[in-house]
């Protein structure tokens, strides 16, 4: 089994669009190992985002993800979960993403952008560390 993590953010929280992102991604076959609500602080949403605090979008992007709760989770997957998620979820920019995509069916924007996944292994293990607990997934890493 494969994993990968990620976040349904503020915008697809706050227009109701999460029950039919979860709905996408059980139907391509991703299965939930964790899932969690939580409002994201200044200071945690800095932290996750630390690689990108030199970009010109950084204080947008902190902003807005600490507009509202969002979602955060582990998805397992046969094979190549990062791979496979990031294929879903399309490109950063919803006006590029492929259709059908989460982003272009889902985002608003390049800030609001409806979800994130993890690019790459590294980052898996260090993004699902920052949510949950160790004792709390389910699934032997
Ligand atoms: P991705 O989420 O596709 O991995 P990045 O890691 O480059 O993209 O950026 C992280 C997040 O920062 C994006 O998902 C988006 O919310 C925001 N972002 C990225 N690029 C821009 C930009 N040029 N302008 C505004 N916001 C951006
Ligand atoms: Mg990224």
């Amino acid at each position: 089994m494969h994993f990968t993590f990620g976040i349904i953010k503020p915008d697809a929280m706050e227009n109701r669009a999460y029950g039919k992102i979860l709905d996408d991604i059980a139907m391509a076959g991703f299965q939930l190992a964790e899932l969690k609500l939580v409002k994201l602080t200044e200071e945690k949403a800095k932290n996750f985002y630390s690689m990108h605090e030199h970009k010109p979008f950084f204080d947008e992007l902190i902003r807005y993800m600490c507009s509202a709760p969002v979602l955060c989770f582990v998805l397992q997957h046969e094979e190549n979960a990062v791979e496979a998620f990031r294929a879903l979820m399309g490109d950063t920019d919803p006006k590029k993403a492929e259709k059908n995509t989460l982003r272009a069916k889902y985002g608003k924007d390049i800030t609001a952008n409806a979800v994130h996944g993890s690019d790459s292994e590294e980052s898996f293990m260090r993004e699902w560390k920052f949510f949950f607990k160790e004792e709390e997934l389910l699934f032997n890493k």
